[in-house]
């Protein structure tokens, strides 16, 4: 297939590529950097099959030749409001990568009758009432608080991915990502993991916010992108939950990576940064995936954070022990 990934120079976007080349498609990464970077498509310059082109989502896509595959991956994902890369500070942004990169994205995938995957998010649920999270639940979202220029993207891009699959007949994937974690994190976009890296490899105290009773589910990236392939060759329309379902405290996660890298600066409580929008509870029912994609997830967070641990003291220029 000759496959076109919005968002190619991100984290995510980035290890589709090389898995969707590996693989022996063509693949067209697409990005504006404006939270992604080159560095992460870098060992992918020159490679054959491999073509990339500086774009806005939100204005018209053009690509030419043909296109079997969409894989709209760009969009900002960091809640976090401390960082300029936070959606909080990129909001109107977000709103347009979500609503109008999602149908210039669909756009494409018509003009060339191509199957479509939309990334949508575990935060389409919200602070979610029902626990773990499966597919049929709809959300406990705040139409106008801090999240909601994300969340609310997000279930827009969902609808209008059913409306195209609905009216239009495109053959149309939703995956629904939870945390995931691993190399090519970008460092400073105040996520729980970068933050925790950072701050351990540095022999700073870990800086969890609230009580850090709230949980979270990290999934290893190799995991969450072997997940949406299997997604992308499957023949499912509807949402489809991909993460890991161990459900971590926030507390006994900042203890496992003091742990692996020998921090001994501890945990130091900070108020909650993020205005009372920080969901409580977070863990996928992966039912779905199983069933269909006979996919789970393969590693366990202390070997993948192992080897997130190796790509962060590289990027900090420490050396590996
Ligand atoms: P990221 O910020 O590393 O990657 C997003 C990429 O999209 C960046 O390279 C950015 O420059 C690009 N982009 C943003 N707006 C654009 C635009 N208008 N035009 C062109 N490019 C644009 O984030 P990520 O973690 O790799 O997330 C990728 C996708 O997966 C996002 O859609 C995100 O919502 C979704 N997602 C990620 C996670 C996660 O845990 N990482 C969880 C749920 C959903
Ligand atoms: N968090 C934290 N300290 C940090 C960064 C994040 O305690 O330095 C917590 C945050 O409050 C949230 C969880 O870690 O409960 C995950 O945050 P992240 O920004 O990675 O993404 P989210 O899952 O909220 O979208």
């Amino acid at each position: 297939m000759r496959i076109l990934i919005t968002g190619a120079a991100g984290f995510l976007g980035s290890h589709l590529c090389e898995r969707l080349l590996g693989e022996g498609h063509q693949v067209i990464g697409m990005d504006n950097f404006i939270t992604g970077n080159p560095q992460n498509l870098a060992h992918l310059a020159g490679r054959e099959g491999f073509e990339f082109i500086r774009h806005d989502v939100s204005d018209f896509i053009f690509v030419p030749g043909k296109v079997d595959a969409v894989m709209h991956f760009a969009s900002p994902a960091s809640p976090n409001p401390g960082s300029p890369l936070g959606y909080v500070n990129l909001p109107i942004q977000t709103m347009k990568a979500g609503a109008l990169g999602t149908h210039n994205s669909l756009g494409v995938a018509r003009a060339h009758q191509a199957r479509f995957l939309l990334a949508s998010t575990s935060e389409i649920y919200g602070d979610p009432l029902e626990h773990p999270q499966t597919e049929a639940y709809w959300g406990h979202v705040d139409p106008i608080g801090a999240r909601s220029v994300y969340d609310e993207a997000k279930r827009f891009a969902e609808a209008l991915t059913m409306a195209y699959h609905r009216f239009h007949g495109i053959d149309t994937r939703v995956v629904r990502i939870f945390n995931t974690y691993g190399p090519r994190m970008h460092l400073d976009d105040g996520r729980v993991v970068p933050n925790f890296l950072q701050q351990a490899l540095r022999s700073e105290p870990l800086t969890v916010y609230g009580d850090g009773q709230q949980t979270r589910s990290f999934c290893y990236v190799s995991d969450l992108v072997d997940g949406i392939v299997r997604l992308l060759y499957s023949d499912e329309h509807m949402p489809v939950n991909i993460g890991n379902p161990r459900e971590t405290t926030i507390l006994e996660f900042a203890e496992t990576i003091n742990r692996l890298v020998g921090n001994p600066a501890g945990i130091e409580f900070k108020p909650d940064l993020r205005l009372g929008s920080d969901p409580q509870r977070r863990r996928p029912d992966i039912s779905r995936a199983q069933q269909i994609l006979g996919w789970q997830p393969q590693v366990v967070l202390e070997d993948g954070l192992q080897r997130t641990i190796e790509y962060f003291r590289s990027k900090l220029g420490l050396q590996t022990v």
